[in-house]
C-alpha cells in the first residue's frame, strides 16, 4: 500500500475518532486490512449500540471502504488540483438516513470530514432535535467530494463527474430516506430547477427513496428566521422515518 494512501486512510480514521465515530466505517480492523491488502473481517464497535450486527452491515461497510479506496485519488474533474483533502463522507454504513449537502467548505477540505465547523455543529443540533445521533444514526456526504475554490457552486461538469460516487454511496447504504441540504443538493440530485421554497412543499423521491429538502445549515446561520421552517421539515422527516 503506498504511503500516501496509508496516510490518507489513517488521517480519515483519526478524524472519525475525533468526531466520536471510532472505527465505525474505517475501524482498526479495516485499516489493518487495507494496509496489508488482506480481506477485511470488520466488527461493529461495542461503543455504538442500538443496531444489530449482521451480514448486511459488514457488506455495506466493506463496500464503502472499497469505494473510498477506488475514488480517494479521483482526477475526474479539475477540483483534484485545488483540493487539500478528498471528503468521501462519514457515518453509519447502514444508516436509515443519508444527509447530502453541496460540497466541502474550507474546514472540510482541511480535515477531510463533511460538515465540521459552525455549519456542522448546527447540523448536529438539528439532528439531535429529532432524536438522531450524528455519531450512529446517519451517513453524511456531499454532491461534490472536493472543495470548489472560494466555495463557489459546483459547475455542471464537476457535478456530472462526481455523480457516480454519490449514486454508488446511496446504492450501498440503501437508506430509508434522504435529507437534502440546500437548493444545490436538491437540484443536482433530483434534476429539478425550481426554488427551494417550492421543492420543500413537494412529495419527492430519488429512485424510490423518499426525499426531504430543507435549508443548508450555513444558510440557517445567515438567516435565523428560516430555522422554524427548517424544524418543520425535520419533523416531517422524523415522521417519515417512523413509518413502517
Ligand atoms: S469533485 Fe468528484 S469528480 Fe471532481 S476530483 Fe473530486 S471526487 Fe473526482
Amino acid at each position: 500500500m503506498p504511503d500516501t494512501t496509508r496516510n490518507a486512510v489513517q488521517a480519515y480514521f483519526r478524524q472519525q475518532a475525533e468526531l466520536g465515530m471510532p472505527g465505525y466505517i474505517f475501524g482498526s480492523d479495516v485499516l489493518s486490512g487495507i494496509q496489508s491488502g488482506a480481506a477485511v473481517p470488520g466488527t461493529r464497535p461495542a461503543s455504538l449500540p442500538g443496531q444489530p450486527a449482521g451480514d448486511s452491515y459488514e457488506a455495506k461497510r466493506r463496500a464503502l471502504v472499497e469505494l473510498y479506496r477506488a475514488t480517494e485519488n479521483c482526477h475526474n474533474c479539475p477540483l483534484d488540483d485545488t483540493r487539500t483533502k478528498y471528503v468521501f463522507g462519514a457515518g453509519n454504513a447502514e444508516a436509515n438516513l443519508m444527509i447530502i449537502g453541496e460540497a466541502p467548505g474550507e474546514d472540510e477540505d482541511r480535515q477531510g470530514v463533511p460538515f465540521v465547523g459552525a455549519a456542522g455543529q448546527l447540523l448536529t443540533k438539528m439532528l439531535a432535535a429529532i432524536d438522531l445521533d450524528r455519531r450512529k444514526d446517519v451517513f453524511i456526504t456531499n454532491i461534490l467530494k472536493c472543495r470548489p475554490p472560494g466555495n463557489r457552486n459546483p459547475s455542471d461538469a464537476e457535478a456530472e463527474a462526481c455523480a457516480g460516487i454519490l449514486a454508488r454511496q446511496i446504492e450501498i447504504i440503501a437508506p430509508a430516506a434522504l435529507l437534502l441540504l440546500g437548493r444545490v443538493a436538491a437540484h443536482r440530485l433530483l434534476g429539478r430547477t425550481e426554488s427551494l421554497a417550492k421543492l420543500r412543499g413537494e412529495k419527492l423521491d430519488y429512485k424510490g427513496i423518499p426525499v426531504v429538502i430543507t435549508y443548508h445549515p450555513a444558510a440557517l446561520l445567515r438567516n435565523p428566521q428560516w430555522k422554524r421552517p427548517a424544524y418543520e421539515d425535520l419533523q416531517r422527516l422524523q415522521a417519515m422515518l417512523k413509518e413502517p
